[in-house]
């Protein structure tokens, strides 16, 4: 199969089908609703002078608004830069200059957040935004209902290249301050296509997305991998719920459901998840961070999600570089993150030495191909740093493959502990410790010890009614079953974990705040 071009949505080939429904505000649209409706912001926003190349921000929760203005500045060929939701005013000027953003499309105000008063705050740091749009107000309506101008769209359709820039995405700043990935419409469009085409996704199905659209995840692999198919996109609420993503999945009949680890963990702890009726979901996709056997394992058992796939990916490589397949053996399913996706060259190094390792050996895992993006946006020296003079972006990811080509990712080259010379990989400890029948959610960190180098900490959250357990007990519950080197030296009991708004730990912030919790 050969790689795609452009963006387009499968309008022609499914009209009259559902192509979106959000059910914070009960609105639906069938793909030629959609595609009218985003063809009127595109001229709206063509009128408002934003032309190719220009960079559109879009600062929101998930709503129906953000994907009409991702499609629309993908028609006419401006850059879309998604603004992390949980972003203060410090880190929105960052973005707004760091991405030249022009034209900002944003949401008046979620929850606690008030992003017209931080709009305010830093606007005048900002020379270049000319313009300022807020969903829901009288400025928003008028653009959403400019008369289409398909004709006008066209003209730049056809001058739009596939390698051009579609999107600057920026990491999740899980290990420290987030780059903005540049991609192009031939990154993620294919990227989308390969992920769900894995999971057998059709204009049959309905994908329930509560990952925020920010991420590639939920923008990319979620929003985009059903459009190209011809699927539906619901929307369970702006920010995620367990019991409404839920609610969503039994009310729209969901045929898929996207997450990271910690939202099926969330929705496998809601005690009424026995009521909500799941037999129409089949398949999904659990991503974005270690997904731990025992989740995957409930996931398929629990909720109906047989088919669930895996994927792994970066949001420099569009993001999917590895996913299982649903016929997989069930323990590769739940235990590795699959096989290579098509068009994605692999290797794996000794980052000391750079030389590909053998087989069944552990590594810095590279990837090279299609999918890797364009360049961190205006900076050539991280990007030179990422991606190597041959291709190969340096995903800073440590993995291992079998000999089928079934790849583990065994932790972060920044996560890994090095205790007394010995290789510690925090995640082995993890997986361990969740067949603790009292503990609910761990996390293994190294903090700076003076023998050894460093010393493992684990950060407990324990179940509903568990008595908290000690270091002492934690050790005695893995002596003899583990190495003595990889026992946990301390244990820090939290209700919490430090995470970022796309559901992963920040292991950073945790190894700088063991050290203070522990004294
Ligand atoms: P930053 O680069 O800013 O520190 P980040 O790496 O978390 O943040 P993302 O691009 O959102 O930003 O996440 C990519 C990373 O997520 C991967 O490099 C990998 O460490 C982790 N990851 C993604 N999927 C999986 C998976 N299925 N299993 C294990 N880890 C995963
Ligand atoms: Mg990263």
């Amino acid at each position: 199969e050969t790689i795609g071009e452009k963006l387009e949505l499968t309008t022609s080939q499914f009209p009259d089908r559902d192509a979106l429904v959000d059910m914070d505000s009960n609105r639906r649209w069938t793909y030629t609703q959609l595609n009218e409706a985003v063809d009127k912001v595109a001229t709206g926003l063509l009128d408002l002078g934003v032309t190719t190349g220009d960079r559109v921000g879009m600062w929101s929760p998930n709503t129906p608004e953000w994907m009409l203005t991702q499609y629309a500045t993908a028609k006419i060929g401006a850059i879309l830069v998604n603004i992390n939701p949980a972003y203060r005013s410090h880190e929105l000027a960052y973005v707004l200059k760091q991405a030249g953003i022009e034209t900002l499309v944003s949401a008046e105000s979620f929850k606690t957040s008030d992003y017209r008063a931080l709009v305010d705050e830093v606007k005048d740091d900002c020379p270049q935004l000319r313009n300022i749009i807020y969903v829901g107000t009288p400025e928003w309506d008028a653009l959403a209902a400019t008369a289409a101008d398909a004709s006008r769209i066209n003209d730049i359709l056809v001058t739009l290249d596939r390698d051009d820039p579609i999107n600057i995405q920026y990491t999740s700043g899980t290990t420290g301050f987030p780059k903005g990935a540049t991609l192009s419409h031939l990154n993620i469009l294919n990227n989308g296509r390969y992920l769900t085409a894995g999971q057998d996704i059709t204009e049959q199905d309905k994908i329930c997305v509560p990952v925020p659209f920010y991420h590639c995840f939920g923008m990319v692999m979620g929003n985009l991998g059903a459009m190209v198919h011809g699927a539906c996109v619901v929307i369970p609420a702006p920010g995620f719920d367990p019991s409404l993503t839920l609610e969503a999945v039994q009310a729209e009949k969901c045929t898929a459901l996207y997450g990271v680890p910690t939202m099926f963990i969330a929705m496998l702890a809601l005690p009424n998840i026995g009521d909500y009726d799941l037999s129409s979901l089949r398949t999904g996709c659990m991503a974005g961070s270690p997904c731990p056997v025992e989740v995957m394992k409930r996931v398929i058992a629990e909720m109906n999600m047989e088919e669930v796939t895996i994927a792994y990916g970066m949001t420099e490589t569009s993001p999917v570089s590895t996913q299982t397949g649903k016929d997989d053996a069930i323990d590769l399913r739940v235990s590795t993150v699959g096989r290579v996706h098509p068009h994605v060259q692999v290797k794996i190094i000794d980052p000391a030495t750079g030389r590909t390792v053998p087989r069944g050996e552990t590594g810095e895992f590279c990837t090279r191909g299609y999918s890797v993006m364009v360049g961190y946006w205006e900076d050539p020296e991280k990007t030179a740093a990422a991606i190597d003079s041959a291709g190969w972006m340096h995903t800073g990811d440590l993995g291992v493959m079998d000999d089928n080509g079934y790849l583990n990712i065994v932790g972060r080259l920044k996560d890994l502990v090095i205790r007394g010379g010995e290789n510690v990989y925090p995640r082995e400890i993890e997986e361990f410790l969740y067949s603790h029948p009292d503990i609910a959610d761990v996390q293994v960190v190294g903090v700076p010890d003076l023998k050894y180098g460093e010393e493992l900490c684990a950060w407990i959250q324990m179940r509903d009614g568990a008595t908290p357990l000690d270091a002492a007990a934690v050790r005695d519950y893995c002596t003899g079953r583990l190495a003595h080197y990889k026992i946990p030296r301390y244990v820090v009991i939290a209700d919490e974990f430090p995470m970022t708004v796309t559901g992963k730990v920040r292991k950073i912030e945790m190894r700088a705040t063991s050290i203070e919790k522990l004294g």
